[in-house]
Parts: C-alpha cells; sequence; structure tokens
C-alpha cells in the first residue's frame, strides 16, 4: 500500500511544484523506492488537449495516448516511469464522471453534492494502482484559496482521515519574497498560506519555501513556529541555474530526510545520487557549445516546446558540451525571402511539430537550406511533413505539393496532397477509424506506435535496433503512395509502421544528417537517459560546428 505524498501551493503560482515534485519523486528512488507522480487540476477543461499550448504550455502524450499536462514530462524526466492516463486528472474530468454516473442512474436518486459525491470521485482518482508503489505523489494544480481547487483541497484531507494514521503526509510550497529595502526576506505571505490551509483542515508536514537566497535560521524558526511545522522541515527552494540541479540541491536542503522524517521511517535507507551528479557534472562542465535554430512559429516559444528543449539539453548532455537554442520566427524570412541570412552559422536546425499552416513555408525553405546545405536537419512531426513537401516539390518535381491540413483550414484544393489525413490505422490488432469533421481534441493518432526501421538505415544504426516504440499526436500523415518517387530522388523512408502503410520516419543517406520522424522522441528524453535521436543529433551539430 503506497504512502501518499500531497503537494500544495500557495502565495503566488508558478513557483515551481511540479519540479519540486518531480524531484522529490527522484530522491524517493534513489534511496531505493519505487514512485508514481500525479496531478490534479483545478480547471474545468476534461483534458489539456484542446487548451492552447501559448497559455497552458505544452500538452504532453503518455504511452497509452492521454494528452495531459506538461508538469508530466518532468515527472517522466525526473524518475524515468512512464506517465499514464490515469496520472492526470482536472475538475472538468472529475465533474463529467460524476454528471455521467448521475444520468445513468448510479447515484440511486440520491442528491448529488461536491461533498461526498465529487470529493469520492476525487479520492477513487487518488486510489488507483495505489498497491503498485512504494509512494504516490500527488500534486495539486493552483494555488490554495482557488475556487476551483476546493473541491480536491477537501478530497486530500479525507483521503488522510480515510487511511491509517502515518500513511499520508502534506508538503506545501511558498514564495518568501525579499524586500531589497529592509533586506529582509518576509515570511508574513507563507504563514497566511498556511493559515488558509489549516483553515480547510489541512497542516502542512513539510514546507518549501522558494527564496533567492538562503533562509536565514531566525526566518527559518519564525516560520515553523508560526506554521506549525519543524524547523528541519522548513526547505529552501533557491534558485537554480539548471533544473536538473533540483534533486541535489533538495537533498542538500534536507528534503527527502524531511518527508521520511514525517512518515517515521527509521532508519532511513541512504541515498544512491550518483546519476545526478554526473548529470549535473555534464552540464556545469561542458567542453563546448553547439548553437541550433528552432524554427517554429514567433508565439509558439518557451513553454510550448517544453520538452524539446529538455531534449535537446540532455543531447548537451550525453556530448558533454551545452545546448545553445534560438527560436527563430519562420515568418520573418518567409516575408523577405532570405533564409540564409538567418539560418547561417547554426549548427543545426530543428522543425518541430505544429498546426496550421501559417508560417509553413518559411519552414519548408528552413528544410530546403538544410537539405541543400547539409546542415544537420531533425523534423518532428509537422517538421517532418514539410521535410518531405520540400522534397517532393524540389526534388521530385511535384511543385504543387502540399498537406490537405492546409487546404482543409482554407476551404479549398490548393496542395497535391503528400501529406493526407488519415482516417483509418491499426492500434496493435484494433482498427480506429475518424472522419474529416473529427478535428476536436482526442481524435488523433495519440500514444505509443511501434515502428520498423529499415536494416543499414542511418537511424537503425542511431538506435541501434530495428523494433522501435514511440509517441505520436498528429492527424495527418505521409502518403506512402510517393515513396518510390520520393525514394528515387534521394529520400530513404527508413522507418514504417508494422502494416508497412505510414511512413514514420524519412533520412536522407549522403546527407551528414537529415532525419524527420512522423512521431515525437522528445517526449521520451531523460537527462539520465538522452534520446538517441537528440544525442545523436547534437553530436552532428557538434561536428558541424567544427567545420567552421
Ligand atoms: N499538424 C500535423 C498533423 O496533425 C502535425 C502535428 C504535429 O506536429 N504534432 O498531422
Amino acid at each position: 500500500m503506497a504512502r501518499f505524498i500531497f503537494i500544495t501551493g500557495g502565495v503566488v503560482s508558478s513557483l515551481g511544484k511540479g519540479l519540486a515534485s518531480a524531484a522529490l519523486g527522484a530522491l524517493l528512488q534513489a534511496r531505493g523506492y519505487s514512485v508514481r507522480l500525479r496531478k490534479l487540476d483545478p480547471y474545468l477543461n476534461v483534458d489539456p488537449g484542446t487548451m492552447s499550448p501559448f497559455e497552458h504550455g505544452e500538452v504532453f502524450v503518455t504511452d497509452d495516448g492521454a494528452e495531459t499536462d506538461l508538469d508530466l514530462g518532468h515527472y517522466e524526466r525526473f524518475t524515468g516511469v512512464p506517465a499514464r492516463r490515469t496520472d492526470s486528472v482536472s475538475s472538468g474530468r472529475i465533474y463529467s464522471n460524476v454528471l455521467e454516473k448521475e444520468r445513468r442512474g448510479d447515484y440511486l436518486g440520491k442528491t448529488i453534492q461536491v461533498i461526498p459525491h465529487v470529493t469520492n470521485e476525487i479520492k477513487d482518482f487518488l486510489r488507483i494502482g495505489e498497491d503498485e508503489v512504494d509512494f504516490m505523489l500527488c500534486e495539486i494544480g493552483g494555488t490554495v484559496g482557488d475556487i476551483e481547487g476546493l473541491p480536491f483541497f477537501e478530497a486530500i484531507r479525507q483521503f488522510g482521515q480515510d487511511k491509517p494514521r502515518g500513511q499520508c503526509i502534506y508538503m506545501h510550497l511558498t514564495l518568501l519574497p525579499y524586500l531589497a529595502a529592509s533586506g529582509e526576506l518576509k515570511t508574513k505571505p507563507t504563514q497566511h498560506s498556511v493559515k488558509e490551509l489549516r483553515a480547510i483542515g489541512i497542516a502542512p508536514d513539510v514546507l518549501v519555501c522558494r527564496s533567492e537566497g538562503p533562509i536565514p535560521q531566525k526566518e527559518r524558526e519564525k516560520l515553523a513556529l508560526f506554521c506549525n511545522v519543524r524547523p528541519e522541515a522548513v526547505i529552501a527552494a533557491q534558485d537554480l541555474r539548471s533544473i536538473y540541479e533540483a534533486p541535489l540541491a533538495y537533498h542538500r536542503e534536507g528534503l527527502d530526510q524531511a518527508v521520511l522524517d514525517a512518515f517515521q521511517i527509521s532508519p532511513a535507507p541512504r541515498p544512491n545520487l550518483a546519476k545526478w551528479e554526473d548529470v549535473v557534472d555534464r552540464i556545469m562542465n561542458p567542453e563546448g557549445e553547439v548553437h541550433i535554430a528552432i524554427v517554429g512559429k514567433y508565439t509558439q516559444l518557451g513553454d510550448a516546446y517544453k520538452s524539446i528543449a529538455e531534449a535537446l539539453t540532455h543531447g548537451g548532455i550525453a556530448n558533454r558540451v551545452r545546448v545553445r537554442a534560438e527560436w527563430l520566427d519562420s515568418e520573418l524570412f518567409e516575408k523577405t525571402g532570405d533564409v540564409a541570412s538567418h539560418l547561417e552559422g547554426y549548427d543545426a536546425i530543428l522543425v518541430p511539430g505544429g498546426f496550421g499552416e501559417r508560417g509553413t513555408e518559411g519552414k519548408i525553405k528552413a528544410a530546403q537550406f538544410a537539405r541543400e546545405r547539409k546542415v544537420p536537419y531533425l523534423g518532428i512531426c509537422l517538421g517532418m511533413q514539410l521535410a518531405v513537401i520540400e522534397a517532393s516539390r524540389n526534388l521530385a518535381g511535384l511543385t504543387d505539393a502540399g498537406s490537405e491540413e492546409f487546404d482543409h483550414e482554407k476551404g479549398e484544393r490548393r496542395f497535391t496532397p503528400v501529406i493526407y489525413h488519415l482516417k483509418e490505422w491499426l492500434e496493435g490488432n484494433r482498427t480506429v477509424q475518424r472522419s474529416v469533421a473529427d478535428d476536436k481534441g482526442g481524435t488523433m493518432r495519440l500514444g505509443a506506435y511501434d515502428a520498423i526501421l529499415a536494416a543499414g538505415s542511418q537511424v537503425s544504426g542511431i538506435y541501434g535496433t530495428l523494433t522501435i516504440s514511440e509517441r505520436h499526436r498528429h492527424r495527418y500523415e505521409v502518403d506512402i503512395a510517393y515513396r518510390e518517387r520520393l525514394e528515387s530522388c534521394g529520400l530513404r523512408f527508413s522507418g514504417l509502421s508494422p502494416d508497412g502503410r505510414l511512413p514514420e520516419i524519412v533520412e536522407i543517406p549522403g546527407h551528414p544528417w537529415f532525419i524527420g520522424v512522423q512521431y515525437h522522441p522528445e517526449l521520451k528524453s531523460k537527462p539520465f537517459a538522452p534520446h538517441p535521436l537528440f544525442a545523436d543529433f547534437i553530436r552532428a551539430a557538434l561536428e558541424q560546428s567544427r567545420l567552421f
């Protein structure tokens, strides 16, 4: 039976609760425990699949095909435990389950209320797979006091009472603002936040305080006294140079010890942090640097491509180099047509996934530049589709090649669709069907699918195997009908779905490194196990940098 750690936040949002949860998970693993991390989000969307990535950050896709919160990406990157559909839930999902049950008559005519019906639904969610691990870490999104969050806080309070004493603890993350004028760290917002938490019946066992600098002993004691926690359980979380320092930094501050103490686990097993020491050593002491251009839409910056930014860092870790990634707006050179002046000087070019036509002509130019100038190119999902369009237009003579996606958007036929809308495919032995009208969340080819790599291809060498499993999130697909035509002009379809119908990978033999993949390799990369494609892409970029 798992022990539960509930992680809440107060004072302000964006304090790095997800990161703190993930780092704690990694520290418990380092002491030999098994863990699973979960996110409970108070918003009313049923899942983040339809939420704008610019508002909410990247949609992280799990092996079992769920579109989830980007925090699940952090969890996976720190613990290596593949997230599942049942590791993320929103108020929307909880309410929709409750209402579905009500319509079915499951509640036998009772009046449906937040307590107990909604809270019971949340608690049922928390119990899923509780026998599988030593520790279940459950992060509650938002901050204490938010209206939507209340049912979650009430549910975790009840949960602690339902379980035997000592099986659940509460960890609260707050901010200690520094007032330069008086030279003080202020504890009052934290006191108020804890007061709010206690008013709804939750007394935190561990307090994690974000602050710019160390917490002086005096403030630590004050926090302990006023917030009713032990002084050793007041953990300072200072700003870090790299997120991957978090496990070691939290360990130095005594977070894992405080958590084990709260569970009264004694003696605590000793931690083995060698893996994290190596990762941090590689990040802090790089032996070189590469410059990567990520060509996207101007608005798609930052968190919208969190996993790609992290996977590039992991590629750097593998090669002991610092990766300087710069985001370029493809519309920049769409207007001027002058791709070279923007892309010259980069050691490699990455075109990430995306939706919609805007900006694609510029990305196609970037693919052409990379192909012709022999600059390493990694095309992911849309980035692969655009590389195929580029080759179709400029190598295979299909000058009007394009994607059905763009025609659908405009409502008119303008392109020869080398990329078409996929309406039927195999998921294991099951046939999945979709219609053109299915264009909202959850209707894509989602989650892990196998691909078979061609023996002797560049990718088979990189992966070191001929069967891979990678995560997908797309509606459109390269049309295999163009294979022969494109292969006769120099492209190689080096990875296919097991039934041979769906192109998964294209590469250009003779080019130093030109690979397009229909899936999202970035979702499976970890700092201690960099994804082979990203590791080799950065290696190729390093080689390219030495040519100058
Ligand atoms: N828009 C493309 C599709 O739906 C690519 C999606 C992506 O890049 N994730 O197929």
